[in-house]
């Protein structure tokens, strides 16, 4: 299912952050256990009255080329959100006051034409409603009182968000369907590949209902697997789009792989692995979803029977924790493999959903331990009683242990390598979660 897209922008220390965790749902505890899981996610679900909507914090953004200054950033987070967003909230300071860059940032804002709530953060008390009056003068309409710290009025500031969102009933996305994001820097040849890709088959392009937006999810069947495949950075659509959009395409590759079931990484065989795809394939590795990568223009390369097997041991070396996405060399121009990239999608949808019995992992467990026994710290050995799937997608298992500080890191790569030598899960992260004793 599409979700609306909720903003939230406005200067450092207004309270974005304390408001977005006021508002996000809770995240699972078990996913928050995950080692190694625990960088910022820009992009947070949320619910109110039964409405899901997807909120991004642009003040957790790095952009590049900000040069630190606060009001060059800000202008980045209002244009990303004018951008991006469905509806922006934009959050001041009711303790402060206005501030001088508050009116610019609201010019911009209010220029847009997108729906825009003004948010005056920090009313802790009633009190204090009487400091929401000023800022009327930023001609954004009524401005709510909210005390994120004290949970004061957020119900009726997510009331006048879903009187955004939730007027139109957004269309139900073809849930069954397999997700797929094609990302990678600009030129690797996504558009070409999507071509081709699609050239065989009957396809159907949507827009996205209910949203003002231009991306347009393509939806179509092959060998009765239903597949969409996610827009990226108005791939079909070049050069329509009219505001500094490289600046974006990131932070619009992360949201489609937010989206996604398997995210194809597209590389320009010319080129190899840039900065950016390792942030971008970072993301989609913690985000739990399946990985292919693609090293397109493979007809520029001048091949002997080594060629891709040295090509390979390059991306594995750069992106190191992505050892189990498959790589397909192709070329979307002589259609070189392209014919594969189908069911190599629908391969790893399947990997990510294999559900293992506990009896087959408790067995693999005891031959694992008698391999290569638990680590031990102080005389203590680690014990491990036994282990069961919690979930797929990312398919993730609980090691119930007598003590989780027992537990070392190359085990746990050692017990994963034992899952993935006996059960595949090709090009598909898996989650190791430790529970003790209490
Ligand atoms: P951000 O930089 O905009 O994300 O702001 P933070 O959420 O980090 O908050 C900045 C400071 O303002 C912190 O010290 C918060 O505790 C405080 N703060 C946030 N919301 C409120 C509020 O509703 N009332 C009061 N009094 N303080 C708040
Ligand atoms: P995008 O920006 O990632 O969507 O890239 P495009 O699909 O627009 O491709 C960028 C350029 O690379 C175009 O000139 C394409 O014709 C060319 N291109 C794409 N795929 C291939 C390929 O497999 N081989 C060769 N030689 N050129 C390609």
């Amino acid at each position: 299912m599409y979700k609306p897209l909720v903003a939230v922008v406005g200067r450092p220390n207004v309270g974005k952050s304390t408001l977005f965790n006021a508002i996000v749902k809770k995240r699972i505890s078990i996913v928050e256990d995950i080692p190694g899981v625990t960088r910022d996610r820009i992009y947070f679900d949320a619910e109110w009255l039964g409405h899901e909507f997807t909120m991004i914090d642009t003040g957790g953004i790095e952009f590049i080329d900000s040069d630190s200054n606060i009001f060059t950033s800000m202008r980045y987070q209002a244009e990303l959100a004018i951008h991006e967003a469905d509806v922006i909230l934009y959050v001041v300071d009711g303790k402060m006051g206005i501030q001088p860059q508050d009116q610019e940032i609201a010019n911009i804002l209010r220029s847009s034409g997108k729906p825009i709530i003004l948010v005056v953060n920090k009313i802790d008390s009633i009190e204090q409603e009487v400091n929401i009056y000023e800022f009327y003068s930023l001609g954004l309409g009524d401005p709510i009182g909210v005390s994120a710290v004290n949970l004061m009025n957020l119900g009726d500031l997510l009331d006048q968000v879903l009187e955004y969102i939730g007027k139109t009933p957004v269309e139900e996305d073809a849930e069954d369907a397999i997700h797929i994001a094609l990302i990678g820097r600009p030129n690797v040849g996504k558009s070409s590949l999507t071509n081709a890709l699609l050239g065989q088959e009957r396809v159907i392009v949507s827009n996205i209902p209910g949203t003002t937006r231009d991306s347009i999810d393509t939806h179509w069947q092959h060998e009765g697997t239903e597949f969409v495949l996610i827009d990226t950075a108005g791939m079909r659509r070049k050069g329509k789009i009219d505001i500094p959009v490289e600046r974006y395409s990131v932070i619009r590759a992360l949201r489609a792989v937010d989206r996604c079931d398997v995210a194809v990484l597209v590389l320009d065989a010319t080129e190899g692995v840039t900065e950016q795809d390792k942030k971008i394939a970072g993301y989609a590795h913690e985000a739990g979803k399946g990985s292919i990568i693609v090293v397109n223009k493979w007809d520029l390369i001048d091949k002997d029977s080594k060629t891709s097997d040295k090509f390979s041991e390059d991306i594995r070396r750069e992106l190191v924790f992505m050892q189990y996405a498959p790589i397909l060399y192709a070329s979307a121009l002589t259609k070189q493999r392209i014919h594969r990239l189908a069911d190599l999608v629908k391969f790893v949808s399947e990997q990510q959903n294999m559900r293992v019995s506990t009896s087959v992992l408790n067995e693999l467990i005891s031959d694992a331990q008698l391999i290569n026994p638990p680590p031990a710290k102080n005389g203590h050995p680690l014990r491990i009683y036994y282990m069961t799937q919690a979930s797929v997608k990312p398919p993730t298992f609980v090691l119930f242990v007598n003590d989780p500080q027992l537990m070392h890191f190359s085990y746990l790569r050692f017990l994963e390598n034992k899952l993935r030598e006996t059960f595949g899960f090709e090009g598909t992260p898996i989650h190791l979660i430790l529970r003790g004793k209490k």
